[in-house]
């Protein structure tokens, strides 16, 4: 035979995930912690990798993590689940509340991974969109799961790239509202320091995500987890790939998890870091910062796309939403080190000065 038949009809147009990477002095692109794990904890990683047999295969539920994340949060094993990070779980949770009949709530602009994820398991897609100022529109949430056909939401908490947090009260609102099983995605969760923790004895459709990629300095490892109901748990070990998390990535969320203290003042270095540059890019004339809880800035302004290239010159990238649906005009630079921020900010300075210039 030459030629093939075509893949499955829901991948006709879905264009595969693309993070937009390119080589850069300054990688403020993808949200990730600026500085690594340090050496005295790289020290205690190689110790446990030593020990760790290659030849056998992992324990498919990373029960040690499991429990050290369990005992954290005061909860049970059965409550907690990992995954090959937060996106292999955002996928298990498509797999095991969509498909085929099934509704999934999207409140965008926001992480395009979900609507990704419901296109390819043939998901429908009911969205409520944020309004101008991104905010959640809440009395339409509620009335939209008032119809009773929505299987599963999502709320991000902070919002990726807008950067606010979902309102407490509004959660505990939809989830009173509706059975459909709402997850919380905090995967900026050690930026914003509020968490929906307390709700989930109360709440069994409440999911809270995380992740080890952003405070933890963890990206290139690939650990995230959920906390839930063991119900809810129990059906997502269904669909899971076994053995999703390498016996490596194990080790090394061990040794991180168990010294997350560590990594406090980094994070707290990073909220610090987070007001300075947001106040610095008001000062910018024609351009517009928004207000975030985790550790990047969503900034709006004229010739984004320009700025961009811009920066890129300068060896600084940033992520380029001007032309996503919502996003007109927007760039998100993650809170990189100091030097970083200030290279950032001296870059659009000049950017916006050139612009002045020439009118
Ligand atoms: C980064 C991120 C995740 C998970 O990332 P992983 O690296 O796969 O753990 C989940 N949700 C949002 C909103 C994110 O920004």
């Amino acid at each position: 035979m030459s030629g093939v038949r075509a893949a499955a009809p829901q991948l006709a147009g879905l264009e595969p995930y693309d993070p937009k990477y390119l080589p850069a002095e300054a990688f403020l692109s993808a949200n990730e912690n600026p500085t690594d794990v340090d050496a005295a904890l790289r020290a205690e990683i190689v110790r446990e990798i030593r020990k760790t047999a290659l030849n056998r295969y992992p324990d498919p539920l990373a029960n040690d993590l499991r429990d050290l994340i369990a005992e954290a949060n005061g909860l049970d094993r059965d409550q907690v689940l990992v995954g090959n990070g937060g996106d292999e779980l955002l996928f298990d949770l498509a797999l095991a509340w969509g498909g085929p009949g099934r509704t999934f709530l999207n409140l965008p602009p926001t992480f395009s991974v979900y609507e990704a994820n419901a296109r390819l398991t043939n998901t429908a897609v009911a969205e409520v969109p944020r309004r101008a100022d991104f905010s959640i529109d809440e009395e339409a949430v509620l009335a939209r799961v008032a119809a009773g056909d929505i299987d599963f939401a999502i709320v991000t908490s902070p919002n990726n790239p807008t950067g606010e947090r979902a309102p407490e009260d509004f959660v505990v609102r939809l989830l009173e509202a509706t059975d459909a099983l709402v997850m919380v995605d905090e995967a900026y969760f050690e930026f914003s320091r509020r968490t929906m923790r307390p709700y989930l004895e109360s709440h069994e459709n409440l999911i809270i995500l995380r992740t080890f990629s952003k405070a933890f300095s963890l990206a290139g490892v690939r650990v995230g987890y959920v906390m839930g109901s063991p119900g809810v748990i129990r059906e997502l070990v269904k669909v899971r790939q076994p053995y999703s998390v390498d016996a490596l990535s194990q080790a090394v969320a061990r040794v991180v998890f168990a010294n997350r203290a560590s990594f406090e003042p980094g994070i707290a270095a990073i909220i610090e870091e987070r007001a300075r540059l947001t106040d610095a890019l008001r000062t910018l004339p024609g351009v517009t910062p928004f207000p975030s809880d985790a550790n990047y800035v969503l900034f709006r302004m004229d010739a984004a796309d320009e700025a961009w290239a811009h920066l890129y010159e300068r060896g600084i990238l940033v992520r380029d939403f001007s032309h996503a649906p919502g996003l007109e005009g927007c760039l998100r630079a993650t809170v990189g080190t100091p030097d970083q921020n200030d290279a950032l900010v001296a870059g659009l300075r000049d950017f916006v000065m050139g612009r002045c210039d020439l009118r």
